[in-house]
C-alpha cells in the first residue's frame, strides 16, 4: 500500500518533470538524497547559488533551491575545522596544535547551545578557545563574544573601525552586552596560533570595519584554502555602501590564489549546508564538496559582487 502511494507520488512528478536532465531530475522529483544515497555536485551548486540569490538579490527570475538539506551543525567538515551554530548563522572552529581560534560568535542568547554546547559535542573543549575573530559587529556575529571573554578568558578580536561601529550601531533582535575592548587588527594583519596562521582582508561595506579572513585547512594528505566571507546582506545599504561592497567583494575574490573553499557566517550565502548532507555521504576518495577551486571561489564572490551590483542598479532606478 504504502509502496504503491510512493509511485503514484513518483508518476505524478514523473510526468511534470519530463524533458529535464537526470542531475536535474532527482531535484524536481524533490528526493532527499542525503544520508548515504550521494548528492550530485551539480545539484548542490545550484542551490548554493539559488539561495544566495534568494537573499542577497532577490529578482523577478530567481528560482529557489531544488533541494533542502536535512542536517545542521555542529559538524566536523575538514581535519581541524568545525561547523557550528544553527541552521541560519553559523560559527567555525579552526583547530591549531595550540588551540582553537573561532569565527563569529553566534547571538548572545543562544552562544552557550550553539558554540560552546556544540564544541563540547564535537569532542572540542570551549576552554581551549583562544582567539575570536569577529568579522563584522553585527549582533549575530559579535553577541556571543563577551560571554566567550568571560567564561574562557577568548581573546576578541575585530577591526579598528567595527570596535568602533559596535558601539552606534542600533542592535537587531536579541541584545548582546559588548566584549571588553580587546585585539584590533586591519587590512594585511595575521595572526598565528601554534602551527596556524590567519590572514585578515578588510573588505568594508557592509559594516565599515568587515574583515575577511584566509586560512588553511587540512582534508587528509590535501591542504586547501578557506576563503570566509565576512559580510552578507546588502538590501539596507545605501548605494555609496554597495559600491564599497562591491569593491571589497572583487578583491578578496582576486587576492589570493590558493583560495579555494568559500565560506561564510550565513549557509544561505555560502550553501554550507547543502554541503554537509553531501559530505555525510562522501566515501573515500571522492571529491570533498566544501572544495570548488580557485575558480569555483572567484566565481562565487563574482556572483556576490554582481548581486550587489542588481540592487545597486534597483536603488538606482527607484531614486531616480
Ligand atoms: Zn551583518
Amino acid at each position: 500500500m504504502f509502496n504503491k502511494l510512493i509511485n503514484n507520488i513518483l508518476f505524478h512528478k514523473l510526468s511534470h518533470c519530463a524533458g529535464l536532465c537526470s542531475a536535474a531530475l532527482a531535484c524536481c522529483l524533490g528526493l532527499n538524497t542525503a544520508g548515504g544515497q550521494g548528492l550530485d555536485a551539480d545539484a548542490i551548486r545550484d542551490a548554493q547559488y539559488a539561495s544566495m540569490h534568494n537573499r542577497l538579490c532577490p529578482g523577478p527570475d530567481t528560482a529557489p533551491p531544488t533541494i533542502t538539506p536535512t542536517l545542521a551543525p555542529p559538524a566536523q567538515v575538514f581535519d581541524n575545522f568545525y561547523m557550528l551554530g544553527e541552521p541560519g548563522t553559523t560559527a567555525w572552529a579552526l583547530t591549531t596544535s595550540e588551540g582553537i581560534i573561532l569565527f563569529d560568535a553566534m547571538f548572545h542568547h543562544n552562544v552557550e547551545e550553539t558554540v560552546a554546547d556544540a564544541l563540547r559535542e564535537v569532542g572540542l573543549d570551549p576552554q581551549d578557545i583562544r582567539f575570536v575573530v569577529i568579522s563584522h559587529a553585527h549582533n549575530d556575529h559579535f553577541g556571543g563574544a563577551w560571554y566567550l571573554q568571560q567564561n574562557f578568558g577568548a581573546r576578541i578580536i575585530m577591526s579598528v573601525e567595527d570596535w568602533e561601529h559596535m558601539h552606534t550601531w542600533p542592535q537587531l533582535g536579541s541584545l548582546a552586552p559588548f566584549p571588553h575592548y580587546d585585539t584590533a587588527v586591519g587590512d594585511g594583519y595575521t595572526i598565528t596560533l601554534g602551527d596556524t596562521t590567519v590572514e585578515f582582508v578588510l573588505t568594508s561595506g557592509h559594516t565599515p570595519g568587515t574583515i575577511s579572513s584566509i586560512f588553511p585547512v587540512r582534508d587528509g594528505d590535501n591542504v586547501h584554502y578557506v576563503g570566509y566571507w565576512g559580510a552578507s546582506s546588502v538590501g539596507f545599504l545605501p548605494p555609496e555602501g554597495l559600491v564599497e561592497y562591491m569593491g571589497s567583494a572583487d578583491r578578496f575574490g582576486r587576492l589570493d590564489g590558493r583560495v579555494d573553499v568559500p565560506l561564510a557566517n550565513h549557509p544561505w550565502v555560502d550553501g554550507s549546508l547543502f554541503k554537509l548532507d553531501a559530505l555525510q555521504s562522501r566515501s573515500a576518495g571522492e571529491p570533498h564538496p566544501f572544495v570548488e577551486g580557485n575558480d569555483g571561489f572567484k566565481r562565487w564572490m563574482d556572483a556576490i559582487h554582481d548581486c550587489a551590483g542588481e540592487v545597486l542598479e534597483q536603488k538606482l532606478r527607484e531614486s531616480r
